[in-house]
Protein backbone atom coordinates (compact mmCIF):
# COMPACT_ATOMS: atom_id res chain seq x y z
CA UNK A 1 0.00 0.00 0.00
CA UNK A 2 1.29 3.40 -0.69
CA UNK A 3 -0.36 7.29 -1.46
CA UNK A 4 0.38 8.15 -4.72
CA UNK A 5 -0.53 11.99 -4.95
CA UNK A 6 -1.06 12.24 -8.55
CA UNK A 7 -3.18 8.77 -9.01
CA UNK A 8 -5.19 10.59 -6.33
CA UNK A 9 -5.87 13.70 -8.28
CA UNK A 10 -6.90 11.65 -11.17
CA UNK A 11 -9.10 9.47 -9.49
CA UNK A 12 -10.97 12.32 -8.01
CA UNK A 13 -10.91 14.20 -11.47
CA UNK A 14 -13.26 11.40 -13.07
CA UNK A 15 -16.12 10.12 -11.78
CA UNK A 16 -15.65 6.44 -11.90
CA UNK A 17 -12.08 4.85 -12.77
CA UNK A 18 -12.76 1.16 -11.22
CA UNK A 19 -14.95 -1.43 -12.75
CA UNK A 20 -17.25 -3.11 -9.62
CA UNK A 21 -17.71 -6.55 -9.38
CA UNK A 22 -20.99 -7.04 -7.19
CA UNK A 23 -21.05 -10.78 -5.36
CA UNK A 24 -24.47 -10.15 -3.70
CA UNK A 25 -27.76 -9.00 -4.43
CA UNK A 26 -31.46 -9.41 -3.71
CA UNK A 27 -32.89 -7.03 -6.92
CA UNK A 28 -34.68 -10.21 -8.20
CA UNK A 29 -37.27 -9.99 -5.28
CA UNK A 30 -37.96 -6.67 -6.91
CA UNK A 31 -38.83 -7.79 -10.67
CA UNK A 32 -42.36 -8.40 -10.96
CA UNK A 33 -43.36 -5.34 -9.03
CA UNK A 34 -45.88 -2.76 -10.90
CA UNK A 35 -44.10 0.26 -9.64
CA UNK A 36 -39.96 -1.08 -10.19
CA UNK A 37 -38.71 -1.40 -13.54
CA UNK A 38 -35.17 -2.70 -14.22
CA UNK A 39 -34.24 -0.76 -17.75
CA UNK A 40 -35.80 2.97 -16.25
CA UNK A 41 -34.31 4.46 -12.84
CA UNK A 42 -36.40 3.85 -10.14
CA UNK A 43 -36.84 5.93 -6.98
CA UNK A 44 -37.88 1.76 -4.67
CA UNK A 45 -34.53 0.04 -4.12
CA UNK A 46 -31.22 0.05 -4.45
CA UNK A 47 -30.33 -1.37 -7.75
CA UNK A 48 -31.36 -1.21 -11.83
CA UNK A 49 -29.40 -0.64 -15.13
CA UNK A 50 -28.90 2.89 -14.90
CA UNK A 51 -27.80 3.30 -11.37
CA UNK A 52 -25.73 0.42 -11.85
CA UNK A 53 -24.22 2.28 -15.12
CA UNK A 54 -23.72 4.76 -13.11
CA UNK A 55 -21.67 3.27 -10.30
CA UNK A 56 -19.48 1.51 -12.56
CA UNK A 57 -21.10 -1.88 -11.81
CA UNK A 58 -19.52 -4.26 -14.45
CA UNK A 59 -20.49 -7.28 -12.87
CA UNK A 60 -23.49 -8.38 -10.63
CA UNK A 61 -24.15 -11.44 -8.76
CA UNK A 62 -28.08 -11.62 -8.82
CA UNK A 63 -29.50 -14.24 -5.77
CA UNK A 64 -32.79 -15.96 -6.15
CA UNK A 65 -33.75 -16.48 -2.62
CA UNK A 66 -37.22 -18.42 -1.20
CA UNK A 67 -35.87 -18.89 2.62
CA UNK A 68 -37.08 -19.27 5.00
CA UNK A 69 -40.79 -19.46 4.49
CA UNK A 70 -42.61 -19.86 1.01
CA UNK A 71 -46.26 -20.00 -0.12
CA UNK A 72 -46.34 -23.04 -2.65
CA UNK A 73 -43.13 -24.91 -2.20
CA UNK A 74 -39.34 -23.66 -2.97
CA UNK A 75 -38.97 -25.31 -6.19
CA UNK A 76 -41.38 -23.41 -7.50
CA UNK A 77 -41.04 -20.07 -5.93
CA UNK A 78 -37.42 -20.29 -7.28
CA UNK A 79 -38.37 -21.04 -10.85
CA UNK A 80 -40.51 -18.45 -10.76
CA UNK A 81 -37.53 -16.05 -9.76
CA UNK A 82 -35.89 -17.69 -12.49
CA UNK A 83 -38.58 -16.75 -15.22
CA UNK A 84 -38.85 -13.02 -13.89
CA UNK A 85 -34.98 -13.10 -14.39
CA UNK A 86 -34.10 -14.36 -17.52
CA UNK A 87 -37.07 -11.87 -19.01
CA UNK A 88 -35.14 -8.81 -17.51
CA UNK A 89 -32.33 -10.67 -19.13
CA UNK A 90 -33.84 -10.48 -22.29
CA UNK A 91 -35.69 -6.90 -22.22
CA UNK A 92 -31.68 -5.23 -21.29
CA UNK A 93 -29.99 -7.75 -23.58
CA UNK A 94 -27.92 -4.95 -25.27
CA UNK A 95 -25.85 -3.67 -22.11
CA UNK A 96 -26.66 -7.46 -19.97
CA UNK A 97 -25.05 -10.34 -20.63
CA UNK A 98 -25.94 -13.48 -18.81
CA UNK A 99 -22.49 -14.90 -17.03
CA UNK A 100 -22.52 -19.01 -17.10
CA UNK A 101 -18.94 -19.62 -18.79
CA UNK A 102 -15.23 -18.29 -17.82
CA UNK A 103 -15.25 -17.36 -21.71
CA UNK A 104 -18.94 -14.78 -21.30
CA UNK A 105 -16.15 -12.32 -19.43
CA UNK A 106 -15.10 -11.04 -22.42
CA UNK A 107 -17.90 -9.55 -23.37
CA UNK A 108 -17.73 -7.27 -20.32
CA UNK A 109 -14.48 -6.08 -21.98
CA UNK A 110 -16.86 -4.75 -24.47
CA UNK A 111 -19.15 -2.69 -21.78
CA UNK A 112 -21.79 -5.07 -21.28
CA UNK A 113 -22.53 -5.92 -17.70
CA UNK A 114 -22.29 -9.39 -16.49
CA UNK A 115 -25.35 -10.94 -14.62
CA UNK A 116 -24.34 -14.00 -12.79
CA UNK A 117 -27.47 -15.98 -11.39
CA UNK A 118 -27.05 -17.78 -7.62
CA UNK A 119 -29.00 -19.75 -5.50
CA UNK A 120 -29.39 -18.13 -2.05
CA UNK A 121 -30.15 -21.15 0.37
CA UNK A 122 -30.21 -24.56 -1.64
CA UNK A 123 -34.01 -25.65 -0.71
CA UNK A 124 -35.57 -24.88 -3.92
CA UNK A 125 -33.03 -28.30 -5.37
CA UNK A 126 -34.99 -30.58 -2.74
CA UNK A 127 -32.27 -33.08 -2.17
CA UNK A 128 -32.40 -33.36 -5.67
CA UNK A 129 -29.24 -33.55 -7.62
CA UNK A 130 -31.33 -33.75 -11.14
CA UNK A 131 -33.07 -30.47 -9.71
CA UNK A 132 -29.72 -29.00 -9.41
CA UNK A 133 -28.68 -29.83 -13.13
CA UNK A 134 -32.37 -28.22 -13.68
CA UNK A 135 -31.14 -25.14 -12.20
CA UNK A 136 -27.32 -25.38 -13.46
CA UNK A 137 -28.56 -25.46 -17.20
CA UNK A 138 -31.35 -22.20 -16.53
CA UNK A 139 -27.94 -20.59 -15.62
CA UNK A 140 -26.97 -20.77 -12.06
CA UNK A 141 -23.75 -20.38 -11.22
CA UNK A 142 -23.25 -19.87 -7.62
CA UNK A 143 -24.99 -21.34 -4.33
CA UNK A 144 -24.81 -21.39 -0.78
CA UNK A 145 -26.37 -23.80 1.49
CA UNK A 146 -28.95 -22.82 3.28
CA UNK A 147 -29.95 -19.37 4.74
CA UNK A 148 -29.55 -18.28 8.31
CA UNK A 149 -31.82 -21.68 9.31
CA UNK A 150 -31.37 -25.72 9.28
CA UNK A 151 -32.23 -27.13 6.20
CA UNK A 152 -31.59 -30.76 4.50
CA UNK A 153 -27.94 -29.64 3.55
CA UNK A 154 -26.99 -27.68 6.51
CA UNK A 155 -26.90 -25.58 9.79
CA UNK A 156 -26.83 -21.70 8.91
CA UNK A 157 -25.93 -19.12 11.42
CA UNK A 158 -29.08 -18.73 13.47
CA UNK A 159 -28.69 -22.74 14.52
CA UNK A 160 -25.22 -22.07 16.00
CA UNK A 161 -26.28 -23.52 18.84
CA UNK A 162 -26.97 -26.74 17.31
CA UNK A 163 -23.86 -26.30 15.21
CA UNK A 164 -24.99 -29.92 13.60
CA UNK A 165 -22.64 -28.89 10.29
CA UNK A 166 -23.33 -30.41 7.07
CA UNK A 167 -25.76 -33.51 6.45
CA UNK A 168 -24.85 -36.05 4.10
CA UNK A 169 -26.72 -34.52 1.50
CA UNK A 170 -25.24 -31.20 1.88
CA UNK A 171 -21.73 -32.78 1.76
CA UNK A 172 -22.94 -34.67 -1.66
CA UNK A 173 -23.77 -31.25 -2.82
CA UNK A 174 -20.53 -29.15 -2.34
CA UNK A 175 -19.17 -32.18 -4.04
CA UNK A 176 -21.53 -31.56 -7.27
CA UNK A 177 -20.97 -28.25 -7.05
CA UNK A 178 -17.41 -28.40 -7.34
CA UNK A 179 -17.91 -30.84 -10.10
CA UNK A 180 -20.10 -29.39 -12.26
CA UNK A 181 -18.52 -25.63 -11.82
CA UNK A 182 -20.99 -23.86 -9.54
CA UNK A 183 -19.30 -21.41 -7.36
CA UNK A 184 -19.76 -22.54 -3.65
CA UNK A 185 -20.88 -19.80 -1.43
CA UNK A 186 -20.69 -19.78 2.23
CA UNK A 187 -21.88 -17.21 3.34
CA UNK A 188 -24.99 -17.50 6.23
CA UNK A 189 -23.06 -20.76 7.02
CA UNK A 190 -22.38 -21.91 11.33
CA UNK A 191 -19.40 -22.48 11.92
CA UNK A 192 -19.15 -26.27 11.97
CA UNK A 193 -21.12 -25.94 8.42
CA UNK A 194 -18.38 -23.36 7.36
CA UNK A 195 -15.46 -25.61 7.97
CA UNK A 196 -16.78 -28.88 6.69
CA UNK A 197 -17.85 -27.28 3.70
CA UNK A 198 -14.51 -25.32 3.27
CA UNK A 199 -12.99 -28.53 3.72
CA UNK A 200 -15.07 -30.40 0.61
CA UNK A 201 -14.40 -27.25 -1.45
CA UNK A 202 -12.29 -28.54 -4.40
CA UNK A 203 -12.55 -25.11 -6.19
CA UNK A 204 -11.59 -21.76 -4.33
CA UNK A 205 -14.88 -20.87 -2.57
CA UNK A 206 -16.68 -17.31 -2.12
CA UNK A 207 -18.42 -15.69 1.04
CA UNK A 208 -20.88 -13.54 -1.19
CA UNK A 209 -21.62 -11.34 1.66
CA UNK A 210 -20.43 -11.12 4.98
CA UNK A 211 -17.82 -8.57 7.26
CA UNK A 212 -15.18 -8.66 9.97
CA UNK A 213 -16.04 -10.76 13.28
CA UNK A 214 -12.87 -9.05 14.75
CA UNK A 215 -14.29 -5.65 14.43
CA UNK A 216 -18.42 -6.45 14.59
CA UNK A 217 -19.01 -9.07 16.53
CA UNK A 218 -22.00 -10.61 14.32
CA UNK A 219 -22.95 -13.94 14.01
CA UNK A 220 -22.82 -13.14 10.39
CA UNK A 221 -19.69 -11.69 10.32
CA UNK A 222 -16.21 -14.49 9.46
CA UNK A 223 -13.62 -14.71 12.40
CA UNK A 224 -9.65 -14.33 11.28
CA UNK A 225 -9.53 -18.00 12.20
CA UNK A 226 -12.28 -18.20 9.02
CA UNK A 227 -10.69 -15.90 7.16
CA UNK A 228 -7.54 -17.16 7.27
CA UNK A 229 -8.97 -20.77 6.43
CA UNK A 230 -10.75 -19.09 3.73
CA UNK A 231 -7.13 -17.54 2.11
CA UNK A 232 -5.72 -20.83 2.20
CA UNK A 233 -8.20 -22.52 0.00
CA UNK A 234 -8.05 -19.50 -2.20
CA UNK A 235 -11.42 -18.38 -1.52
CA UNK A 236 -12.64 -14.48 -1.27
CA UNK A 237 -14.83 -12.37 0.81
CA UNK A 238 -17.30 -9.73 -0.40
CA UNK A 239 -17.68 -7.35 2.20
CA UNK A 240 -21.34 -5.96 2.69
CA UNK A 241 -22.62 -2.40 3.10
CA UNK A 242 -25.06 -3.55 5.26
CA UNK A 243 -24.47 -1.32 8.68
CA UNK A 244 -25.56 -4.08 11.27
CA UNK A 245 -22.35 -5.96 10.06
CA UNK A 246 -19.95 -3.02 9.95
CA UNK A 247 -20.63 -1.35 13.04
CA UNK A 248 -23.41 -3.72 14.79
CA UNK A 249 -25.84 -0.50 14.81
CA UNK A 250 -28.46 1.07 12.13
CA UNK A 251 -26.15 3.48 10.46
CA UNK A 252 -22.61 2.95 9.39
CA UNK A 253 -20.05 5.26 7.78
CA UNK A 254 -17.86 4.63 4.96
CA UNK A 255 -14.74 5.28 6.91
CA UNK A 256 -15.98 2.22 9.06
CA UNK A 257 -16.54 0.00 6.00
CA UNK A 258 -12.89 0.74 5.26
CA UNK A 259 -11.63 -0.70 8.08
CA UNK A 260 -13.15 -3.98 7.26
CA UNK A 261 -11.45 -3.29 3.94
CA UNK A 262 -7.83 -2.61 5.93
CA UNK A 263 -8.46 -4.98 8.51
CA UNK A 264 -9.13 -8.02 6.25
CA UNK A 265 -6.36 -6.76 4.01
CA UNK A 266 -3.71 -6.55 6.71
CA UNK A 267 -4.45 -10.07 7.88
CA UNK A 268 -4.69 -12.54 4.60
CA UNK A 269 -3.85 -9.64 1.54
CA UNK A 270 -6.19 -7.62 -0.68
CA UNK A 271 -6.27 -10.67 -3.31
CA UNK A 272 -8.74 -12.06 -0.89
CA UNK A 273 -11.33 -9.63 -0.68
CA UNK A 274 -13.93 -7.96 -3.04
CA UNK A 275 -17.86 -6.22 -3.00
CA UNK A 276 -20.97 -8.05 -1.92
CA UNK A 277 -23.30 -4.73 -1.23
CA UNK A 278 -26.46 -6.90 -0.20
CA UNK A 279 -28.37 -4.03 -2.51
CA UNK A 280 -32.30 -4.47 -2.15
CA UNK A 281 -31.87 -7.32 0.84
CA UNK A 282 -30.92 -4.70 3.38
CA UNK A 283 -33.01 -2.08 4.81
CA UNK A 284 -30.13 0.24 5.30
CA UNK A 285 -26.70 0.86 3.73
CA UNK A 286 -23.44 2.50 4.70
CA UNK A 287 -24.55 6.56 4.85
CA UNK A 288 -22.23 7.53 2.17
CA UNK A 289 -23.38 4.94 -0.51
CA UNK A 290 -27.17 4.95 -0.81
CA UNK A 291 -27.67 2.76 -3.77
CA UNK A 292 -25.46 0.80 -6.69
CA UNK A 293 -25.25 4.95 -8.26
CA UNK A 294 -22.50 6.15 -5.50
CA UNK A 295 -20.97 2.62 -5.79
CA UNK A 296 -18.33 4.57 -7.54
CA UNK A 297 -17.96 6.48 -3.88
CA UNK A 298 -15.92 3.08 -2.74
CA UNK A 299 -12.63 2.34 -4.62
CA UNK A 300 -12.19 5.86 -4.40
CA UNK A 301 -12.17 5.64 -0.82
CA UNK A 302 -10.16 2.54 -0.76
CA UNK A 303 -7.40 4.82 -2.85
CA UNK A 304 -7.60 7.33 -0.22
CA UNK A 305 -7.16 5.48 2.12
CA UNK A 306 -3.62 4.58 0.99
CA UNK A 307 -4.16 0.98 -1.09
CA UNK A 308 -2.46 1.37 -4.59
CA UNK A 309 -5.17 1.68 -7.80
CA UNK A 310 -3.66 -1.83 -8.78
CA UNK A 311 -4.96 -3.32 -5.22
CA UNK A 312 -8.24 -1.46 -5.13
CA UNK A 313 -9.21 -2.70 -9.12
CA UNK A 314 -8.37 -6.14 -7.73
CA UNK A 315 -10.82 -5.81 -4.58
CA UNK A 316 -13.19 -4.29 -7.21
CA UNK A 317 -12.90 -6.26 -9.75
CA UNK A 318 -10.22 -8.56 -10.54
CA UNK A 319 -10.38 -11.11 -7.62
CA UNK A 320 -14.31 -12.22 -8.58
CA UNK A 321 -13.04 -12.64 -12.12
CA UNK A 322 -10.65 -14.91 -10.69
CA UNK A 323 -13.07 -16.99 -8.76
CA UNK A 324 -15.29 -17.02 -11.64
CA UNK A 325 -12.67 -18.05 -13.64
CA UNK A 326 -11.46 -20.76 -11.43
CA UNK A 327 -14.84 -22.12 -10.86
CA UNK A 328 -17.16 -21.83 -14.42
CA UNK A 329 -13.67 -22.86 -16.79
CA UNK A 330 -12.86 -26.49 -17.02
CA UNK A 331 -12.20 -29.18 -14.43
CA UNK A 332 -12.06 -28.83 -10.55
CA UNK A 333 -8.60 -27.97 -9.38
ZN1 LIG B 1 -28.09 -13.02 2.62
Amino acid sequence: MFFCAQMMYNIRMSAVNFRIADCHCDTISLLGKKEYHFGRRNAAGHIDLPRLIEGGVGLQFFAICTAPYTQHGHARAALEQVSRYRRCLEENGPRLASLERAGDLAALEEGKIGALLALEGAEPLEGSLELLDIFYRLGVRALSLTWNHRNLYADGVGEETAGGGLTRAGRRLVRELSRKGIILDLAHLATRSFYEALELAERPPLVTHANSRRLCDHPRNLTDEQLKELAAKGGVIGLSLYPTFISGGAEAGLEQLLDHFVHIAGLIGVEHLAFGSDFDGIEATVNEIKDASQYGLLPQALCRQGFHPREVEQMAWGNVCRIVRANLGGEAQ
